[in-house]
């Protein structure tokens, strides 16, 4: 049984290779925006949770023109949050939620600065992280990949569901769990890329309802290309 976990391990790690190759090839070397520092990253995570990234950036630019420090924002009243971060939606659980994250590290470290996340191990960093409300899995590896520079793959819905069409993970696997599996399946040094490639494919060809196998840069080794009269789930 271990044989076999090993060998699909080693099948999916190969495919997971040629994935980020193919998809280099075909957008290129994906650039996000510059990184923002490890607050500002956790704050605007939280914002991103079920909206857009236009959304997103309307309420954190928001947010941070009528308060322009973290000390600002921990300490208005909340209806003034929620009300700067409307357009983020679910502003009624996220105000709170990010006042809460900023009170208790103000409590544990004195000020509100999450630089020294920068010194602790991956795993430290990523505890250290998922112990707030609000904070899981993905905003965690969020922080740790394009704030700290850290070895992480966070999981969107995007992710998740191509990585599935690709046969990366089991089926049924959860979202939490797909973290840690799709981290030891690619390779550190591509996590970058291939989160934003397979982010992009999954906005631009692999659709939720009808992905565009045809026109797809990784038809020719996609398990689930209906061209193959295969499932896509
Ligand atoms: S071949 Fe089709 S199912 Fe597979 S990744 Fe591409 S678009 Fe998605």
């Amino acid at each position: 049984m271990k044989d076999t976990d090993d060998q699909l391990l080693e099948i999916r790690q190969r495919r997971a290779e040629s994935i980020n190759l193919l998809l280099n090839d075909y957008y290129g070397a994906p650039h996000w925006r510059n990184p923002l520092p490890p607050l500002d990253e956790l704050v605007s995570t939280i914002l991103s949770q079920n909206t857009s990234d236009h959304n997103r950036d309307i309420a954190f630019n928001n947010l941070r023109t009528q308060y322009p420090s973290w000390e600002l924002v921990r300490d208005a009243s909340t209806d003034s949050i929620v009300s700067a971060i409307r357009s983020a939606g679910l502003a009624n659980q996220k105000g709170p939620r990010i006042q809460q994250v900023l009170r208790s590290i103000t409590l544990e470290r004195g000020k509100l600065e999450l630089d020294f996340l920068r010194k602790l191990d991956t795993e430290e960093a990523r505890n250290w992280l998922l112990r707030f409300k609000g904070v899981g899995p993905k905003t965690a590896a969020i922080v740790l990949c394009f704030s700290l520079g850290k070895p992480a793959f966070p999981v969107d819905t995007h992710i998740f569901r191509v990585t599935g069409r690709l046969d990366l993970r089991d089926p049924k696997m959860s979202v939490e769990n797909a973290h840690q599996y799709l981290e030891s399946i690619f390779n550190e040094d591509s996590y970058y890329s291939s989160h934003l490639n397979i982010i992009r494919l999954g906005r631009e060809v692999c659709h939720p309802r009808k992905p565009d196998c045809p026109s797809c840069p990784l038809n020719q080794i996609c398990p689930s290309d209906f061209n193959l009269n295969m499932v896509i789930p």
